[in-house]
Protein backbone atom coordinates (compact mmCIF):
# COMPACT_ATOMS: atom_id res chain seq x y z
CA UNK A 1 0.00 0.00 0.00
CA UNK A 2 1.36 3.51 -0.73
CA UNK A 3 2.50 5.81 2.00
CA UNK A 4 1.42 9.25 1.95
CA UNK A 5 3.83 11.91 3.64
CA UNK A 6 -0.54 13.53 4.08
CA UNK A 7 -3.35 12.29 3.40
CA UNK A 8 -6.18 15.31 3.51
CA UNK A 9 -9.52 14.17 4.64
CA UNK A 10 -12.34 16.70 2.68
CA UNK A 11 -12.11 18.75 -0.58
CA UNK A 12 -13.32 21.90 1.16
CA UNK A 13 -11.17 25.31 -0.17
CA UNK A 14 -9.25 24.72 2.98
CA UNK A 15 -8.14 21.23 2.15
CA UNK A 16 -7.55 22.28 -1.46
CA UNK A 17 -5.12 25.06 0.10
CA UNK A 18 -3.74 22.71 2.38
CA UNK A 19 -2.72 20.32 -0.57
CA UNK A 20 -1.15 23.07 -2.88
CA UNK A 21 1.29 24.75 -0.31
CA UNK A 22 2.11 20.55 0.49
CA UNK A 23 2.75 19.79 -3.09
CA UNK A 24 4.44 22.31 -3.54
CA UNK A 25 6.72 21.84 -0.61
CA UNK A 26 7.08 18.61 -2.57
CA UNK A 27 5.36 16.28 -0.09
CA UNK A 28 2.97 13.84 -1.55
CA UNK A 29 -0.15 14.18 -1.15
CA UNK A 30 -4.17 12.49 -1.65
CA UNK A 31 -7.10 14.30 -1.42
CA UNK A 32 -10.53 12.35 0.41
CA UNK A 33 -13.52 13.64 -0.88
CA UNK A 34 -17.30 12.19 0.13
CA UNK A 35 -19.18 13.96 -2.40
CA UNK A 36 -19.06 13.36 -6.56
CA UNK A 37 -18.34 16.96 -7.09
CA UNK A 38 -15.06 18.34 -5.26
CA UNK A 39 -14.86 21.85 -3.23
CA UNK A 40 -17.60 21.29 -0.43
CA UNK A 41 -19.07 24.58 0.61
CA UNK A 42 -17.46 25.92 -2.81
CA UNK A 43 -18.30 23.63 -5.18
CA UNK A 44 -21.13 24.89 -7.94
CA UNK A 45 -24.23 23.07 -9.40
CA UNK A 46 -26.16 23.61 -13.08
CA UNK A 47 -29.66 23.19 -13.36
CA UNK A 48 -31.59 23.86 -17.08
CA UNK A 49 -28.37 25.64 -18.14
CA UNK A 50 -28.06 27.75 -15.39
CA UNK A 51 -25.16 27.48 -13.14
CA UNK A 52 -25.77 28.09 -9.05
CA UNK A 53 -23.20 28.58 -6.28
CA UNK A 54 -23.69 26.60 -3.15
CA UNK A 55 -21.58 29.21 -0.86
CA UNK A 56 -19.44 31.09 -2.89
CA UNK A 57 -20.88 34.34 -3.73
CA UNK A 58 -18.37 36.60 -3.35
CA UNK A 59 -15.31 36.70 -2.09
CA UNK A 60 -12.59 39.73 -0.34
CA UNK A 61 -8.89 40.26 -0.92
CA UNK A 62 -8.54 39.68 -3.86
CA UNK A 63 -6.73 42.85 -5.33
CA UNK A 64 -3.33 42.56 -6.77
CA UNK A 65 -1.37 42.77 -2.90
CA UNK A 66 -4.36 41.53 -0.83
CA UNK A 67 -3.76 38.55 1.20
CA UNK A 68 -6.32 36.15 -0.96
CA UNK A 69 -4.49 37.52 -3.91
CA UNK A 70 -1.18 36.96 -2.59
CA UNK A 71 -1.92 33.55 -1.45
CA UNK A 72 -3.20 32.37 -4.69
CA UNK A 73 -0.38 34.07 -6.41
CA UNK A 74 2.06 31.97 -4.00
CA UNK A 75 0.47 28.88 -5.19
CA UNK A 76 0.78 29.72 -8.97
CA UNK A 77 -2.61 29.73 -9.71
CA UNK A 78 -3.80 31.15 -12.82
CA UNK A 79 -6.23 34.17 -11.72
CA UNK A 80 -7.65 35.35 -15.52
CA UNK A 81 -10.85 34.97 -15.64
CA UNK A 82 -12.10 33.06 -12.24
CA UNK A 83 -13.27 36.32 -10.66
CA UNK A 84 -14.72 39.37 -11.83
CA UNK A 85 -15.08 42.86 -9.39
CA UNK A 86 -18.18 43.66 -8.14
CA UNK A 87 -19.34 47.48 -7.69
CA UNK A 88 -16.51 48.72 -5.94
CA UNK A 89 -18.61 52.08 -5.08
CA UNK A 90 -21.42 50.16 -3.50
CA UNK A 91 -20.98 45.98 -3.44
CA UNK A 92 -23.67 45.24 -0.59
CA UNK A 93 -26.51 47.31 -0.37
CA UNK A 94 -28.14 47.02 3.56
CA UNK A 95 -31.92 47.31 3.34
CA UNK A 96 -32.86 48.39 7.26
CA UNK A 97 -36.49 49.04 8.18
CA UNK A 98 -36.10 52.34 8.43
CA UNK A 99 -32.72 53.27 6.21
CA UNK A 100 -30.38 52.13 3.45
CA UNK A 101 -26.59 52.24 3.27
CA UNK A 102 -24.50 50.95 0.91
CA UNK A 103 -20.78 49.57 1.75
CA UNK A 104 -17.82 49.89 -0.70
CA UNK A 105 -14.47 48.74 -1.44
CA UNK A 106 -13.23 52.21 0.33
CA UNK A 107 -13.08 53.34 3.80
CA UNK A 108 -13.82 56.82 3.22
CA UNK A 109 -16.58 55.92 0.90
CA UNK A 110 -18.40 53.76 3.77
CA UNK A 111 -17.68 56.18 6.37
CA UNK A 112 -19.27 58.80 4.30
CA UNK A 113 -22.30 56.72 2.80
CA UNK A 114 -22.93 56.10 7.01
CA UNK A 115 -22.49 59.57 8.43
CA UNK A 116 -25.11 60.92 5.75
CA UNK A 117 -27.81 58.65 7.63
CA UNK A 118 -25.95 59.20 11.27
CA UNK A 119 -25.09 62.25 10.81
CA UNK A 120 -24.15 63.14 14.60
CA UNK A 121 -21.97 60.00 14.96
CA UNK A 122 -19.72 60.51 12.20
CA UNK A 123 -16.81 60.63 14.49
CA UNK A 124 -17.79 57.63 16.05
CA UNK A 125 -18.18 56.03 12.51
CA UNK A 126 -14.87 57.12 11.45
CA UNK A 127 -12.43 56.26 14.64
CA UNK A 128 -14.70 52.43 14.61
CA UNK A 129 -13.53 51.70 11.26
CA UNK A 130 -9.94 53.10 12.38
CA UNK A 131 -10.10 50.53 15.10
CA UNK A 132 -11.41 47.86 12.59
CA UNK A 133 -8.57 48.82 10.00
CA UNK A 134 -5.69 48.57 12.82
CA UNK A 135 -7.35 45.31 14.48
CA UNK A 136 -6.94 43.39 10.89
CA UNK A 137 -3.59 44.53 10.68
CA UNK A 138 -2.94 42.46 13.56
CA UNK A 139 -3.32 38.96 12.32
CA UNK A 140 -0.24 37.12 11.37
CA UNK A 141 -2.10 34.99 8.91
CA UNK A 142 -3.73 37.60 7.37
CA UNK A 143 -0.96 40.24 7.04
CA UNK A 144 1.84 37.79 6.44
CA UNK A 145 3.50 39.19 9.15
CA UNK A 146 5.20 36.00 11.99
CA UNK A 147 6.23 38.99 14.65
CA UNK A 148 2.99 39.62 16.09
CA UNK A 149 1.99 41.14 20.15
CA UNK A 150 0.48 38.44 21.74
CA UNK A 151 -1.08 40.89 24.18
CA UNK A 152 -2.81 42.66 21.75
CA UNK A 153 -4.20 39.44 19.62
CA UNK A 154 -5.37 38.26 23.23
CA UNK A 155 -7.27 41.80 23.70
CA UNK A 156 -8.98 41.42 19.94
CA UNK A 157 -9.65 37.85 21.00
CA UNK A 158 -11.37 38.33 24.29
CA UNK A 159 -13.18 41.41 23.27
CA UNK A 160 -16.93 41.09 21.68
CA UNK A 161 -18.02 43.50 18.80
CA UNK A 162 -20.92 44.21 21.01
CA UNK A 163 -18.50 45.88 24.01
CA UNK A 164 -16.37 47.39 20.67
CA UNK A 165 -19.50 48.51 19.26
CA UNK A 166 -20.73 50.18 23.00
CA UNK A 167 -17.62 52.00 23.14
CA UNK A 168 -18.34 54.35 19.85
CA UNK A 169 -21.76 54.23 20.09
CA UNK A 170 -25.63 53.65 21.93
CA UNK A 171 -27.65 53.58 18.70
CA UNK A 172 -28.78 50.82 18.21
CA UNK A 173 -29.28 51.38 14.63
CA UNK A 174 -25.93 52.76 13.87
CA UNK A 175 -25.00 49.40 15.65
CA UNK A 176 -26.94 47.15 13.28
CA UNK A 177 -25.40 48.78 10.63
CA UNK A 178 -21.71 48.48 12.21
CA UNK A 179 -22.44 44.99 12.70
CA UNK A 180 -24.16 43.94 9.52
CA UNK A 181 -21.35 41.00 8.57
CA UNK A 182 -22.09 39.03 11.33
CA UNK A 183 -24.11 37.27 8.61
CA UNK A 184 -21.09 36.23 7.08
CA UNK A 185 -19.51 34.55 10.33
CA UNK A 186 -22.87 33.83 12.07
CA UNK A 187 -22.41 34.75 15.39
CA UNK A 188 -23.96 37.49 17.07
CA UNK A 189 -22.07 40.63 18.03
CA UNK A 190 -22.54 39.97 22.22
CA UNK A 191 -20.19 36.76 21.37
CA UNK A 192 -18.26 37.49 18.44
CA UNK A 193 -14.38 38.26 19.21
CA UNK A 194 -13.96 41.61 17.36
CA UNK A 195 -10.61 40.25 15.65
CA UNK A 196 -12.83 37.89 13.81
CA UNK A 197 -15.34 40.58 12.87
CA UNK A 198 -12.71 42.97 12.26
CA UNK A 199 -10.70 40.55 9.41
CA UNK A 200 -13.93 39.76 7.88
CA UNK A 201 -15.17 43.35 7.75
CA UNK A 202 -11.41 44.50 6.67
CA UNK A 203 -11.03 41.84 4.02
CA UNK A 204 -14.29 43.43 1.92
CA UNK A 205 -13.38 46.78 2.26
CA UNK A 206 -10.56 47.01 -0.22
CA UNK A 207 -11.99 44.61 -3.14
CA UNK A 208 -14.80 42.18 -3.32
CA UNK A 209 -15.23 40.17 -6.10
CA UNK A 210 -17.76 37.42 -7.74
CA UNK A 211 -16.24 34.29 -9.04
CA UNK A 212 -16.65 34.51 -13.02
CA UNK A 213 -17.72 30.74 -13.83
CA UNK A 214 -19.06 29.75 -9.91
CA UNK A 215 -17.12 27.99 -7.28
CA UNK A 216 -16.85 25.53 -9.22
CA UNK A 217 -14.27 26.95 -11.68
CA UNK A 218 -12.28 28.30 -9.17
CA UNK A 219 -11.98 24.49 -7.11
CA UNK A 220 -10.87 23.27 -10.60
CA UNK A 221 -8.59 25.89 -11.37
CA UNK A 222 -6.85 24.81 -7.86
CA UNK A 223 -7.30 20.99 -8.42
CA UNK A 224 -5.65 21.14 -11.83
CA UNK A 225 -2.76 22.84 -9.83
CA UNK A 226 -2.68 20.07 -6.94
CA UNK A 227 -2.98 17.52 -9.89
CA UNK A 228 0.15 18.75 -11.79
CA UNK A 229 2.21 19.08 -8.65
CA UNK A 230 1.75 15.17 -7.95
CA UNK A 231 -1.27 15.70 -5.57
CA UNK A 232 -4.17 12.69 -5.96
CA UNK A 233 -7.76 13.33 -4.98
CA UNK A 234 -10.43 10.25 -5.15
CA UNK A 235 -14.04 10.97 -4.81
CA UNK A 236 -16.46 9.51 -3.24
CA UNK A 237 -14.29 7.80 -0.75
CA UNK A 238 -15.75 8.90 2.45
CA UNK A 239 -13.58 8.45 5.56
CA UNK A 240 -15.27 6.54 8.06
CA UNK A 241 -12.96 5.56 10.51
CA UNK A 242 -9.54 5.92 11.71
CA UNK A 243 -7.00 3.56 13.44
CA UNK A 244 -5.23 4.41 16.50
CA UNK A 245 -2.14 2.65 17.74
CA UNK A 246 -0.22 4.84 20.40
CA UNK A 247 -1.87 8.29 19.77
CA UNK A 248 -1.43 8.13 16.19
CA UNK A 249 -3.22 7.17 13.30
CA UNK A 250 -2.03 4.35 11.40
CA UNK A 251 -5.03 3.65 8.78
CA UNK A 252 -7.54 5.51 7.27
CA UNK A 253 -10.72 3.79 6.16
CA UNK A 254 -13.18 4.87 3.52
CA UNK A 255 -16.44 3.40 3.36
CA UNK A 256 -15.65 1.77 -0.02
CA UNK A 257 -13.53 -0.37 2.30
CA UNK A 258 -9.86 1.23 1.07
CA UNK A 259 -7.34 2.23 3.33
CA UNK A 260 -4.76 4.98 3.29
CA UNK A 261 -1.83 5.38 5.33
CA UNK A 262 0.17 8.30 5.90
CA UNK A 263 2.53 10.35 7.79
CA UNK A 264 0.63 13.00 8.99
CA UNK A 265 -3.32 13.57 8.53
CA UNK A 266 -5.32 16.58 7.99
CA UNK A 267 -8.31 16.70 8.44
CA UNK A 268 -10.52 19.54 6.65
CA UNK A 269 -14.07 18.29 7.26
CA UNK A 270 -16.35 19.24 10.74
CA UNK A 271 -14.11 18.78 13.67
CA UNK A 272 -16.92 17.30 15.61
CA UNK A 273 -17.27 14.72 12.75
CA UNK A 274 -13.74 13.77 12.68
CA UNK A 275 -12.84 13.66 16.25
CA UNK A 276 -16.45 10.63 16.42
CA UNK A 277 -14.01 8.58 15.20
CA UNK A 278 -11.00 8.57 17.55
CA UNK A 279 -13.49 9.74 20.58
CA UNK A 280 -12.34 6.49 23.12
CA UNK A 281 -8.92 8.14 22.59
CA UNK A 282 -9.69 11.62 23.74
CA UNK A 283 -9.68 13.12 26.65
CA UNK A 284 -13.26 12.72 28.83
CA UNK A 285 -12.99 16.70 29.44
CA UNK A 286 -12.35 17.42 25.97
CA UNK A 287 -15.43 15.07 24.19
CA UNK A 288 -17.15 17.13 27.06
CA UNK A 289 -16.52 20.08 25.87
CA UNK A 290 -16.83 19.12 21.94
CA UNK A 291 -20.35 18.14 22.74
CA UNK A 292 -21.21 20.76 23.93
CA UNK A 293 -20.22 23.24 21.15
CA UNK A 294 -22.95 25.43 20.11
CA UNK A 295 -23.10 25.21 15.74
CA UNK A 296 -23.70 27.98 13.70
CA UNK A 297 -26.79 28.52 12.29
CA UNK A 298 -27.47 27.16 8.93
CA UNK A 299 -29.05 28.11 5.50
CA UNK A 300 -31.98 27.63 3.58
CA UNK A 301 -31.57 28.89 0.09
CA UNK A 302 -33.85 29.37 -2.85
CA UNK A 303 -32.09 29.07 -6.24
CA UNK A 304 -33.98 30.79 -8.76
CA UNK A 305 -33.93 33.64 -11.77
CA UNK A 306 -35.11 37.02 -12.01
CA UNK A 307 -36.78 37.39 -15.68
CA UNK A 308 -36.41 40.90 -15.10
CA UNK A 309 -33.62 42.74 -12.88
CA UNK A 310 -35.03 46.07 -12.76
CA UNK A 311 -35.01 46.32 -9.47
CA UNK A 312 -31.34 45.73 -8.82
CA UNK A 313 -28.49 47.20 -9.94
CA UNK A 314 -25.48 44.64 -11.47
CA UNK A 315 -22.91 43.66 -9.15
CA UNK A 316 -24.32 44.30 -5.96
CA UNK A 317 -25.61 42.04 -3.16
CA UNK A 318 -28.96 43.06 -1.23
CA UNK A 319 -29.54 42.30 2.58
CA UNK A 320 -32.73 42.81 4.01
CA UNK A 321 -32.86 42.90 7.83
CA UNK A 322 -35.87 42.87 9.65
CA UNK A 323 -34.57 44.04 12.89
CA UNK A 324 -32.80 46.92 13.66
CA UNK A 325 -31.61 45.86 16.73
CA UNK A 326 -27.81 44.07 17.07
CA UNK A 327 -28.77 41.27 19.77
CA UNK A 328 -31.92 40.55 16.54
CA UNK A 329 -30.05 41.25 13.97
CA UNK A 330 -29.21 37.15 12.86
CA UNK A 331 -31.62 35.56 15.21
CA UNK A 332 -33.28 32.42 13.81
CA UNK A 333 -36.66 31.66 15.10
CA UNK A 334 -39.28 28.98 13.89
CA UNK A 335 -40.07 27.96 10.33
CA UNK A 336 -43.17 30.13 10.71
CA UNK A 337 -41.26 33.44 11.54
CA UNK A 338 -40.19 36.25 9.29
CA UNK A 339 -36.63 35.57 8.50
CA UNK A 340 -34.53 37.86 10.41
CA UNK A 341 -32.03 38.57 7.37
CA UNK A 342 -32.33 37.87 3.62
CA UNK A 343 -29.63 38.32 1.16
CA UNK A 344 -30.04 38.13 -2.48
CA UNK A 345 -26.30 37.28 -4.46
CA UNK A 346 -26.03 39.94 -6.98
CA UNK A 347 -28.04 39.87 -10.29
CA UNK A 348 -24.76 39.99 -12.54
CA UNK A 349 -25.51 41.35 -16.30
CA UNK A 350 -22.22 39.39 -17.55
CA UNK A 351 -21.25 37.01 -20.04
CA UNK A 352 -22.50 33.72 -17.93
CA UNK A 353 -25.57 32.13 -17.80
CA UNK A 354 -26.16 32.32 -13.80
CA UNK A 355 -28.57 32.27 -11.74
CA UNK A 356 -29.35 34.20 -8.66
CA UNK A 357 -29.71 32.50 -4.79
CA UNK A 358 -32.01 33.73 -2.04
CA UNK A 359 -30.46 33.20 1.40
CA UNK A 360 -32.09 33.37 5.18
CA UNK A 361 -30.88 31.38 7.88
CA UNK A 362 -32.27 28.10 9.26
CA UNK A 363 -32.29 25.49 11.48
CA UNK A 364 -32.14 21.94 11.00
CA UNK A 365 -35.02 21.31 13.55
CA UNK A 366 -37.41 22.90 11.44
CA UNK A 367 -36.74 19.90 8.94
CA UNK A 368 -36.49 16.70 11.82
CA UNK A 369 -39.09 15.16 10.30
CA UNK A 370 -37.19 14.30 7.33
CA UNK A 371 -33.62 14.56 8.24
CA UNK A 372 -33.39 10.67 8.24
CA UNK A 373 -35.10 9.77 4.99
CA UNK A 374 -32.87 9.62 1.87
CA UNK A 375 -32.66 12.11 -0.38
CA UNK A 376 -35.25 10.25 -2.94
CA UNK A 377 -37.71 9.71 -0.38
CA UNK A 378 -37.29 13.23 0.80
CA UNK A 379 -38.00 14.50 -3.12
CA UNK A 380 -41.46 12.58 -3.07
CA UNK A 381 -42.10 13.86 -0.05
CA UNK A 382 -45.49 16.34 -0.36
CA UNK A 383 -44.86 17.38 3.07
CA UNK A 384 -41.34 18.30 2.94
CA UNK A 385 -41.77 19.95 -0.44
CA UNK A 386 -45.09 21.89 0.89
CA UNK A 387 -42.57 23.45 3.71
CA UNK A 388 -39.67 24.50 1.80
CA UNK A 389 -42.61 25.84 -0.49
CA UNK A 390 -44.15 27.84 2.89
CA UNK A 391 -41.01 28.79 3.72
CA UNK A 392 -39.66 30.71 0.12
CA UNK A 393 -43.46 31.72 -0.37
CA UNK A 394 -43.21 33.59 2.98
CA UNK A 395 -39.53 34.88 2.17
CA UNK A 396 -40.74 36.16 -1.70
CA UNK A 397 -43.75 37.90 0.57
CA UNK A 398 -41.36 39.91 2.62
CA UNK A 399 -39.12 40.56 -0.21
CA UNK A 400 -42.31 42.26 -1.54
CA UNK A 401 -43.43 44.08 1.18
CA UNK A 402 -39.48 45.42 0.68
CA UNK A 403 -40.57 46.35 -2.48
CA UNK A 404 -39.24 44.19 -4.27
CA UNK A 405 -41.33 42.67 -7.07
CA UNK A 406 -41.94 38.06 -6.98
CA UNK A 407 -43.19 38.46 -10.16
CA UNK A 408 -40.51 38.33 -12.12
CA UNK A 409 -38.67 35.68 -9.60
CA UNK A 410 -38.79 31.88 -10.89
CA UNK A 411 -37.53 29.62 -8.25
CA UNK A 412 -35.89 26.41 -9.31
CA UNK A 413 -34.88 24.52 -6.39
CA UNK A 414 -34.36 25.19 -2.48
CA UNK A 415 -32.17 23.86 -0.44
CA UNK A 416 -32.41 23.22 3.39
CA UNK A 417 -30.27 22.00 6.39
CA UNK A 418 -30.64 18.74 5.35
CA UNK A 419 -29.32 19.07 1.91
CA UNK A 420 -26.04 21.12 3.49
CA UNK A 421 -25.24 18.56 6.26
CA UNK A 422 -26.16 15.81 3.00
CA UNK A 423 -23.76 17.28 0.47
CA UNK A 424 -21.08 18.79 2.85
CA UNK A 425 -21.38 16.52 6.25
CA UNK A 426 -21.35 19.60 8.40
CA UNK A 427 -23.19 18.67 11.48
CA UNK A 428 -26.57 19.98 11.29
CA UNK A 429 -26.05 21.40 7.97
CA UNK A 430 -24.36 24.37 9.86
CA UNK A 431 -23.16 26.89 7.48
CA UNK A 432 -20.22 28.00 8.91
CA UNK A 433 -19.20 25.14 11.30
CA UNK A 434 -19.16 25.59 14.60
CA UNK A 435 -20.19 28.69 16.81
CA UNK A 436 -17.17 31.11 16.26
CA UNK A 437 -17.65 32.61 19.80
CA UNK A 438 -15.08 33.89 21.81
CA UNK A 439 -14.93 30.67 23.65
CA UNK A 440 -13.97 28.81 20.73
CA UNK A 441 -11.71 30.87 19.10
CA UNK A 442 -8.27 32.41 19.55
CA UNK A 443 -5.96 30.59 22.07
CA UNK A 444 -9.37 28.12 22.73
CA UNK A 445 -10.12 27.28 19.12
CA UNK A 446 -9.98 23.73 17.90
CA UNK A 447 -6.45 22.79 16.56
CA UNK A 448 -4.78 22.65 14.78
CA UNK A 449 -2.78 20.47 16.42
CA UNK A 450 -4.89 17.94 18.24
CA UNK A 451 -4.49 14.90 20.72
CA UNK A 452 -3.80 12.56 18.23
CA UNK A 453 -0.08 13.25 17.26
CA UNK A 454 -0.40 12.97 13.35
CA UNK A 455 -3.23 14.61 13.07
CA UNK A 456 -4.12 18.14 12.20
CA UNK A 457 -7.22 19.68 11.71
CA UNK A 458 -8.16 22.63 9.57
CA UNK A 459 -11.17 24.62 7.75
CA UNK A 460 -13.39 26.88 8.69
CA UNK A 461 -14.55 25.45 12.26
CA UNK A 462 -10.64 25.83 13.43
CA UNK A 463 -10.14 29.91 12.18
CA UNK A 464 -13.14 31.95 10.76
CA UNK A 465 -15.62 31.66 8.16
CA UNK A 466 -15.45 32.25 4.54
CA UNK A 467 -13.44 31.03 1.91
CA UNK A 468 -10.75 33.64 2.88
CA UNK A 469 -10.85 32.02 6.59
CA UNK A 470 -10.69 28.67 5.28
CA UNK A 471 -8.28 29.39 2.76
CA UNK A 472 -5.93 30.57 5.69
CA UNK A 473 -6.64 27.82 7.77
CA UNK A 474 -5.26 25.72 5.29
CA UNK A 475 -1.82 27.77 5.27
CA UNK A 476 -1.86 27.91 8.73
CA UNK A 477 -2.27 23.85 9.28
CA UNK A 478 0.42 23.68 6.75
CA UNK A 479 2.50 25.80 8.82
CA UNK A 480 3.02 23.04 11.53
CA UNK A 481 4.45 20.44 8.97
CA UNK A 482 6.46 23.03 6.52
CA UNK A 483 7.21 26.02 9.28
CA UNK A 484 4.78 28.90 9.62
CA UNK A 485 7.74 31.74 9.67
CA UNK A 486 9.05 30.69 6.78
CA UNK A 487 5.73 30.33 4.65
CA UNK A 488 4.18 33.50 6.09
CA UNK A 489 8.09 35.27 4.77
CA UNK A 490 7.39 33.98 1.53
CA UNK A 491 4.48 35.21 1.37
CA UNK A 492 5.25 38.48 2.79
CA UNK A 493 7.57 39.11 0.18
CA UNK A 494 5.17 38.13 -2.42
CA UNK A 495 2.78 40.98 -0.81
CA UNK A 496 5.20 43.07 -0.52
CA UNK A 497 6.33 43.24 -4.22
CA UNK A 498 2.94 43.61 -5.54
CA UNK A 499 1.43 46.72 -3.39
CA UNK A 500 4.60 48.18 -4.89
CA UNK A 501 3.64 47.25 -8.27
C1 LIG B 1 -25.08 29.16 1.80
C2 LIG B 1 -23.67 29.60 2.07
C3 LIG B 1 -23.22 30.77 1.48
C4 LIG B 1 -21.89 31.17 1.67
N1 LIG B 1 -21.45 32.28 1.01
C5 LIG B 1 -20.15 32.61 1.11
C6 LIG B 1 -19.63 33.69 0.34
O1 LIG B 1 -20.33 34.33 -0.44
N2 LIG B 1 -18.32 34.01 0.50
C7 LIG B 1 -17.48 33.32 1.34
O2 LIG B 1 -16.29 33.66 1.43
N3 LIG B 1 -17.95 32.29 2.07
C8 LIG B 1 -19.25 31.90 1.97
N4 LIG B 1 -19.72 30.84 2.68
C9 LIG B 1 -18.81 30.14 3.58
C10 LIG B 1 -17.76 29.32 2.84
O3 LIG B 1 -18.37 28.64 1.77
C11 LIG B 1 -17.11 28.32 3.80
O4 LIG B 1 -16.61 29.04 4.92
C12 LIG B 1 -15.95 27.53 3.21
O5 LIG B 1 -16.20 27.13 1.90
C13 LIG B 1 -15.67 26.32 4.10
O6 LIG B 1 -14.58 25.62 3.60
P1 LIG B 1 -13.93 24.42 4.40
O7 LIG B 1 -12.62 24.16 3.79
O8 LIG B 1 -13.98 24.66 5.86
O9 LIG B 1 -14.78 23.10 4.11
P2 LIG B 1 -16.19 22.72 3.54
O10 LIG B 1 -16.57 23.57 2.40
O11 LIG B 1 -17.12 22.57 4.68
O12 LIG B 1 -15.85 21.28 2.94
C14 LIG B 1 -15.75 20.10 3.69
C15 LIG B 1 -15.58 18.95 2.71
O13 LIG B 1 -15.37 17.75 3.42
C16 LIG B 1 -16.12 16.70 2.80
N5 LIG B 1 -16.37 15.67 3.79
C17 LIG B 1 -17.15 15.74 4.90
N6 LIG B 1 -17.11 14.60 5.58
C18 LIG B 1 -16.27 13.77 4.90
C19 LIG B 1 -15.79 12.45 5.12
N7 LIG B 1 -16.17 11.72 6.17
N8 LIG B 1 -14.93 11.90 4.23
C20 LIG B 1 -14.51 12.61 3.13
N9 LIG B 1 -14.94 13.88 2.88
C21 LIG B 1 -15.79 14.45 3.76
C22 LIG B 1 -17.38 17.41 2.34
O14 LIG B 1 -18.08 16.68 1.36
C23 LIG B 1 -16.80 18.72 1.82
O15 LIG B 1 -16.39 18.60 0.49
C24 LIG B 1 -21.03 30.41 2.51
C25 LIG B 1 -21.50 29.25 3.13
C26 LIG B 1 -22.80 28.84 2.90
C27 LIG B 1 -23.28 27.56 3.55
Amino acid sequence: MKKYDVVIIGSGISSIISGLILTKHRKSVCILEQHYTPGGYTHSFTKNGVMYDTGAHYIGALDKGRPFHTLLTYLDIPMDGLFFPLDRHGYDILEFPSFSVEYACDYEQTISNLSTIFRKESDAIRRYFDYVKKVALQFPTYEYDSSYDEASMQKIMNTSLQDVLDTFTRRPRLQSALAAYCTLHGVFPKDVPFGIHAVVTDSLMHSVHGLRNGGQAFVDALLVRFKNQGGELFMQEKVVDLDIENSLIKKVTTASGKHFIAEWIISGIHPKAIFSFVRKHLKKAFTNRLDNIQESASFLTIYGEFKDVKHFAPLKNYYYFQQESPDKLIEVGTASDTPSCIFLSHPNTLDRKTGQTIIIPAKMEWFKRWENLCSNERKNDGAYNSIKQTIAQKILKTLASRGVSIDSWKTLDISTPITNRDFNGSIDGSAYGIYHSIDNTGVRALGPRTHIRNLLITGQSTLFPGMLGAAISGLRSCGHLIGIRSLLEELKKIQHTNRKG
